[in-house]
């Protein structure tokens, strides 16, 4: 997409963002392409790089790509060393135990670490990168989630789902003859992590109303070509059409990016993502099966679109207030159901969301604030599509539509719309939903 190499080029000068930041692109050399692998050697050159090579990757992603990849770097006089997870018939998780590995494996005269595969890999691999402070290149193998690009790892530590800090890739080589062979469900995932962007946006543009929240908007538009391209033709990705292919992994490279200028997800994470990251928790929690996070994410956006459906076709200004008093439940009240809900996680969520327990003044002082910005709030959003085109988009793409779909019970739907906003203090339309009674 020329848009994108445009795109970049700006951000690689660095510029004064209107948002009142200067941005710049902190990944050096980025190419989704035919016939990347092959090139590795020369672009790490370019790079600076000659020293010995750490590949990583699992059973699948060395048959993928990583065997190919060493291949032509050994040719090239690089030395290469490797550690691959064996996969067959097991997940690979980003725990403790395969942190453990990486230490062991990598030696310290490696000069650079290669992340040859998806979300687990790379984020395994960013986070050894940056504690042994060495620079790591991604060589994505599915369009599969938004974390490429990005600054921060999720682990599992403890059994918990936790997100540290950590570096960007150096480089991004994605081939797409690798990508158009992903499995589909990857693709699919990669598409639900995509579509969720509708949301994200909406609720940083509601927070940016609503609370005078920092906003960029050039960001989102970095994005935006992507998402307009992957849902005007879903079906494409279903056909594995090389330019549908492209047009995902770049907007989810993009997405990353993204949360880079902004110096947070926002612009990619939402009530989406909350969604997504409480019924994680909640697998894991359970011991139960964890779909991709991606498809997660699907799942969850039309859930969101709905709720916005909803609070948008409604009027603030015609509320009840003494009635709504009645029903109001104080922070003591909300905090000791958090409590019960959440048991053993319920200081860490704790301390996310106590600002979101407002006492019935502080809470008729929101919706006073809200009823004053509402026009502007609707005209802002009026861009949002229906809970049933994105259904719609979904399902022309092969990807599941529905938690029920998706196997998750009804409850954990439920609990999600009820507690998940108090996972993150972020703000979004299920704060609103809940501020005005909705
Ligand atoms: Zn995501
Ligand atoms: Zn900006």
């Amino acid at each position: 997409m020329a848009a994108m190499d445009a795109r970049l080029a700006a951000l690689r000068h660095g510029y004064e963002c209107s948002c009142g930041q200067t941005h710049h692109l902190p990944i050096a050399d980025i190419e989704v392409a035919y016939g990347v692998l092959a090139k590795v050697p020369d672009r790490l050159r370019d790079l600076g790089f000659s020293g010995p090579v750490h590949v990583v990757a699992d059973s699948n992603t060395q048959a993928a790509a990583g065997a190919e990849v060493a291949a032509a770097l050994r040719q090239a006089g690089f030395s290469v060393a490797e550690t691959i997870f064996d996969t067959p018939d097991k997940a690979l998780v980003p725990n403790e135990p395969a942190l453990a590995r990486l230490f062991l494996e990598i030696p310290v005269t490696a000069e650079v670490l290669m992340a040859v595969g998806s979300g687990t890999i790379t984020d395994l691999v960013r986070f050894a990168a940056y504690k042994m402070g060495k620079p790591f290149v991604s060589v994505p193998t599915a369009p599969s989630m938004d974390g490429y690009a990005s600054a921060v790892s999720p682990l599992i530590v403890g059994g918990f789902k936790r997100t540290f800090s950590a570096v960007p890739p150096r480089a991004i080589y994605a081939d797409l003859e690798v990508l158009c062979s992903a499995p589909m469900w990857m693709i699919v995932a990669g598409f639900g992590d995509l579509v969720g962007k509708y949301t994200a946006r909406a609720d940083w543009q509601l927070s940016r109303i609503i609370n005078g929240e920092y906003y960029c908007q050039s960001s989102l538009d970095l994005m935006a070509a992507a998402l307009e391209l992957c849902t005007s033709n879903p079906e494409g990705l279903r056909r594995r059409k090389p330019e549908l292919i492209k047009a995902l992994m770049e907007g989810l490279i993009l997405s990353g990016i993204a949360i880079s200028m902004a110096g947070s997800s926002r612009p990619a994470s939402g009530a989406e993502h909350q969604l997504a990251h409480y019924w994680e928790m909640r697998s894991l929690k359970e011991n139960r099966h964890l779909y991709l996070h991606g498809t997660k994410v699907g799942v969850a956006t039309p859930l969101v679109l709905g709720i916005y459906n909803k609070v948008l076709g409604s009027d603030p200004n015609a509320i009840d207030l003494d009635k709504l008093a009645q029903t109001h439940q104080e922070p003591d009240t909300v905090e000791t159901a958090v409590r019960a809900h959440y048991g053993s996680m319920a200081e860490e969520v704790l301390t996310e969301s106590q600002r979101k327990m407002l006492t019935w003044a502080a809470r008729e002082k929101r919706i006073h604030l809200i009823q004053s910005k509402w026009e502007e709030i609707q005209q802002t959003l009026s861009w949002l599509p229906r809970a049933e085109e994105v259904v719609e988009m979904l399902a022309r793409a092969g990807a599941e539509t529905s938690p029920e779909r998706l196997g998750l019970p009804d409850e954990w739907v439920k609990d999600a719309l009820t507690y998940a906003r108090y996972l993150r203090s972020r703000y979004t339309v299920m704060d609103l939903a809940a501020e005005l009674g909705i």
